[in-house]
């Protein structure tokens, strides 16, 4: 969802809500210097670019700066090299949730908070995908009939649970891996 309003340039960073016709002061709530649009806020505030630098990300900052368009944003990141990617994802948006916090008059987080949020969810994603692609190949390997295999990934891919609690059990709800 945060991508796809980043691609659709519908944050609802000043600018954008300014163009809307809601007055207010378009400065960037974190260098409180230039007008908050989405290229300054993502790629140009001094502090974010401190981050990106932080993250040994400042190649890929560099090419996703030179678009045009939040669209062409987005095409352009999923030409990058996977990790490289995650990373990029995940930063944008643990920044967009630090810059909403500042904006709500909350502390604003330092670059190595930002960093270890970053690494702390990449982590979890990468985790969550890992043992997965391990056991599919573990399970091709020990020559385990196809039927069999596509049953455990079905099991894997639509995990219901329900949790009891003191008058009943609650009704099953699905469980999703991952942050999105
Ligand atoms: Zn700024």
């Amino acid at each position: 969802m945060f991508i796809w309003r980043l691609a659709h340039n519908s944050l609802p960073v000043k600018s954008n809500v300014a163009r809307r016709g809601v007055l207010l002061d378009t400065i960037c709530p974190m260098c409180k210097r230039l007008d908050e649009d989405c290229g300054h806020l993502f790629f140009k505030c001094k502090y974010v670019k401190k981050c990106w630098r932080l993250m040994n990300l400042e190649g890929a900052r560099v090419e996703l700066m030179k678009c045009q368009s939040g669209k062409e944003t987005i095409q352009k990141l999923w030409e990058l090299d996977k990790t490289i990617q995650l990373n990029v994802v995940v930063l944008l948006w643990r920044w967009w949730s630090a810059r909403n916090k500042v904006n709500d008059g909350g502390r604003m987080q330092s670059e190595a908070e930002i960093q270890s949020s970053v690494t702390f969810f990449s982590m979890e994603k990468a985790y969550d995908k890992i043992p997965r692609n391990v056991m599919w190949w573990a399970l091709d390997k020990h020559k385990v009939p196809t039927k069999y295999v596509g049953l455990i990934k079905d099991m894997y891919n639509n995990v219901v649970t329900s949790v009891q609690i003191s008058d009943g059990d609650t009704d099953d709800f699905s469980i999703r891996i991952g942050l999105y």
